[in-house]
């Protein structure tokens, strides 16, 4: 009997797992398998609302694996350490992984192929798992990846993409094979009361309703923060419970307007991973300095914490930031005026958002975290990086009747529309009554700082 190793990592399904099916094809039996390797946790990775998803999607892998005969193996420990004595134990001559883009993974790989070498052990490593398009694969004339969206965009559409490999109907394990038990939700604590169900089964369902009632008008709701009319589909894409490749064509073959907007999104969430995988260390050092003296918790201590708390005094900002303790997500349109509001108008680093958001975010994501931080602060991607969104005008644009700030400002419940979004013109009388904050910061006064700070005054 051959054995081969699949080391599941953030690709967390069944459907689509070019890993799985290449080894199906090498091997007679496989292992697959999890490592729940304490350097993450170390890492600060280990967040009680991923936990909990992440302990979803291993229990709903273990169990489709069981229906085709198998079933899932999970080891604590380094992870190099044990993949080795996994393939030790069974005799594997072979090892698979999917491609990953982080400084984390890249070690991973390095580390995990020098071990195996060393017993003539092959790696191999799959791309185009986590993302649709491989990071490298398109790149331009003069770099190893694209700084710009756009252009990526270009050639990300004329790309074509791999072939969707068929679900194993049988995925023998060899006898014996021994595992610790599967994490469960049940024994966390610190949840968010809001957090959705994890694994490919819930993924999948999801994509089915999403593409039949939500994908024909997303190009027009995508933005209104009250209508929530995005697919939520991103946890199930951080864990890689659906596979993003398949997700790009069931929605191209659904065609039209809105399926274009969404794909486009998707083609962010390739694009990050391409330049996190290029230059690694911009999960924390700057992609470009703009010579920031950003402050941090000695000096903004105060007003950082009234960031996380919701309670800045901008209605906004605070229904999203309350959203994301209560949810463990957050709204894209929420993010962008909830990053931008810290670092620009508070002229706080991005790296305390960037943090407070892995820590709840049950999509928290390196790539697509760091770099969307870096985008708003102007350090990243942005061909604009001195803009400041105004979150009085972004509310009153995005939310105009002012119902996403009721549903998590409930402070505000009774303020006519017209004040939701300023409620510190109320009369002085009923502003009182309201027991909600005074605005922290004067919007022109924040805008002078950031706009001196970058020397454009
Ligand atoms: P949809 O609008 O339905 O989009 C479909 C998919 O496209 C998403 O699931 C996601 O995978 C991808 N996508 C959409 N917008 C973006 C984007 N701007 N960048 C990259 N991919 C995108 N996304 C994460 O997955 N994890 C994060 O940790 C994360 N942190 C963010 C932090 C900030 C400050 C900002 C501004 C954005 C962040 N995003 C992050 C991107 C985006 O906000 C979320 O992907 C999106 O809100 C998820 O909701 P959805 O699945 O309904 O998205």
């Amino acid at each position: 009997m051959t054995v081969a190793v699949v080391l599941f990592t953030s690709d967390l399904r069944l459907h689509d797992h070019p890993p799985l099916r290449a080894a199906l094809a090498a091997a007679d039996e496989v292992v697959p398998l999890f490592v729940d390797d304490p350097g993450v946790r170390a890492a600060g990775f280990d967040a009680p609302n991923r936990s909990a998803f992440l302990a979803d999607c291993l229990t709903d892998l273990d169990a489709s694996l069981r229906r085709r005969g198998g079933r899932l193996v999970l080891r604590t420990g380094p992870v190099v350490r044990e993949v080795c004595s996994v393939v030790a134990e069974h005799s594997a001559a072979q090892v698979h992984v999917a491609a990953g883009v982080t400084g984390y993974a890249h070690r991973r790989e390095e580390r995990l192929r020098d071990a195996l070498a060393k017993s003539g052990i092959a790696l191999h490593v799959h791309d185009a798992v986590g993302t649709a398009v491989a990071p490298g694969a398109v790149t331009p004339a003069s770099s190893d990846h694209y700084a710009v969206f756009t252009p990526y965009h270009r050639r990300w559409t004329q790309e074509g993409l791999r072939e969707i490999c068929p679900t194993p109907r049988a995925v023998p394990v060899p006898d014996g094979v021994r595992s610790e038990p599967l994490p469960s939700r049940a024994s966390l604590s610190g949840l968010s009361p809001g957090l959705p169900v994890g694994g490919e089964t819930q993924g999948r369902e999801r994509v089915g309703a999403w593409v039949r009632s939500g994908l024909s008008a997303y190009e027009e709701g995508h933005d209104d923060l009250a209508g929530d009319a995005t697919s939520r589909l991103s946890p199930y894409l951080h864990f890689g419970a659906l596979s993003p490749v398949e997700l790009v064509r069931q929605a191209r073959e659904h065609g039209g307007p809105g399926a274009e907007a969404f794909v486009r999104q998707v083609c962010w969430r390739d694009f990050h991973h391409q330049v996190l995988a290029a230059r690694p260390t911009a999960s924390a050092e700057n992609y470009r300095t703009r010579h920031d003296r950003w402050r941090g918790e000695d000096d903004a201590g105060e007003d950082i914490a009234a960031w996380k708390e919701g309670r800045t005094g901008y209605p906004v900002v605070d229904a999203a930031m309350r959203q994301l303790r209560h949810e463990g997500w957050m709204h894209n349109r929420g993010r962008l005026l909830a990053a931008s509001f810290l670092t620009k108008t508070l002229y706080v680093d991005w790296r305390v958002g960037a943090r407070h958001f892995l820590d709840l975010l049950v999509d928290g994501d390196i790539a697509n975290n760091q770099l969307n931080w870096q985008w708003v602060a102007g350090t990243g991607t942005d061909t604009r990086p001195h803009r400041v969104l105004n979150p009085v005008a972004q509310g009153k644009r995005y939310d105009p009747s002012g119902a996403y700030v009721r549903r998590w400002v409930p402070e505000l419940t009774d303020v006519q529309d017209r004040l939701v979004h300023e409620p510190w013109r109320l009369p002085q009388e009923q502003r009182d009554e309201l027991g909600y904050p005074r605005p922290l910061i004067d919007l022109a006064d924040g805008l002078a700082r950031f706009q001196r700070a970058r020397g454009r005054d």
